[in-house]
């Protein structure tokens, strides 16, 4: 089994790949679930439902979150109604939201409510929130502290950081099955993901770190730095925040406590080799997923850094998507 530490957009790419190179059945991902919000009522989980949507072949590849072809009629009728609309949920994905929301609602658990929506998905693999307790990313800035949807997408992360911080994460506990996954995996691995407000909130949950640390697998991380900045969105602000540089030297400080493997850009091939001086293990391949050949060639590379021959007789996924019509025309977008 190989298991998959990732927020929602890198991730959902990354891990795609890997569901068109290993079956589905065998791929346990932890989702972080920091970015949480509720939203007109409804309990929302943006990272979870880009990964769910991905597996699903639900995914908007256009806008890297939602759902494709999705119409925004609800939005609209919000907007008549007076209610704000800074987070666009289109109409499918609002039933996901609702169907979510009712599950909580009769006290169901929030790894229990991601279960039910990933099987009448059709989704095979194993998707487990980091936590079923309420951990949430808060950014502060000199204009006050926010959450990370209001500091992402209200405010287009367009204020200084000062710091971040994970509410609630000293009395939360790993959800089930994180622990076990992480003991028992072939490999971990890190998505290209957000260090500070993807991974971090991940790694804040009590256990999970030492997890990492015990792991019998190997672990590597696949860089979402690449030639000094994210390939999108703020984390090279976020790293800055936290005192990290904005590098793959960064990503592996983030890492350091437990990484085997640093994979980054061959653009990062000078920095991989200054790296390689700490000791760590870095490898260096073609890490931009513009299209599904993209991701999966990323997923076998990162595969066979982490598993060696494990994974060679490997049969192909028996998920079988359909393919993106918009794929060609399409790049990595980040809401906003
Ligand atoms: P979020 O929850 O939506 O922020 O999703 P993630 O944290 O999983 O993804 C955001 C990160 O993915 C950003 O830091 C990007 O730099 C990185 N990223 C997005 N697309 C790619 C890609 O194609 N390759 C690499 N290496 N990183 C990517």
């Amino acid at each position: 089994m190989i298991c998959v530490l990732t927020g929602g957009t890198g991730g959902a790419k990354f891990v795609d790949g890997l569901r068109q190179i290993i079956p589905a059945e065998q791929i346990t991902i932890i989702v972080n679930t920091g970015d949480d919000l509720l939203w007109w009522g409804l309990y929302v989980s943006p990272d979870i439902d880009s990964i769910t949507y991905a597996l699903s072949g639900l995914l908007s590849r256009e806008r890297g979150w939602g759902v494709k072809g999705d119409t925004f009629l609800c939005l609209q009728a919000m907007k008549q109604l007076g209610e704000p609309i800074w987070f666009h949920t289109g109409d499918r994905d609002l039933a996901v939201h609702l169907l979510r929301s009712r599950l909580l609602a009769e006290g169901k658990t929030l790894s229990e409510a991601t279960a039910t929506i990933c099987q009448k998905l059709g989704v095979k693999a194993r998707i487990l929130p980091m936590s079923d307790s309420r951990v949430e990313t808060r950014v502060d800035t000199p204009s006050g502290e926010f959450s990370f949807e209001e500091y992402f997408v209200q405010r287009w992360y367009q204020d200084p950081v000062n710091a971040v911080r994970f509410a609630g994460a000293s009395d939360a506990e790993p959800a089930p099955g994180v622990i076990d996954a992480l003991a028992s995996a072939d490999a971990v691995l890190i998505a290209p993901s957000n260090p500070i407000t993807s991974i971090g909130p991940i790694l804040s949950v009590p256990g999970i770190r030492e997890a990492l640390r015990g792991a019998r697998g190997k672990i590597a991380a696949v860089s979402p730095i690449v030639g000094n900045a994210p390939v999108a969105g703020p984390a090279g602000i976020l790293m800055a925040a936290q005192g990290l540089p904005c590098s793959i030297a960064g990503i592996a400080k983030s890492y350091e406590d437990f990484l085997d493997i640093l994979i980054c850009d061959t653009v990062d091939a000078r920095a991989a080799e200054a790296l390689r001086k700490s000791g760590l293990r870095v490898q260096c391949t073609q890490t931009i997923m513009r299209s599904a050949e993209d991701r999966a060639a990323l997923a076998r590379t990162v595969l066979s850094f982490a598993c060696g021959g494990l994974l060679r007789d490997q049969p192909a996924s028996t998920d079988s998507l359909p393919e993106d019509p918009d794929e060609a025309a399409c790049s990595a977008s980040e809401q906003p």
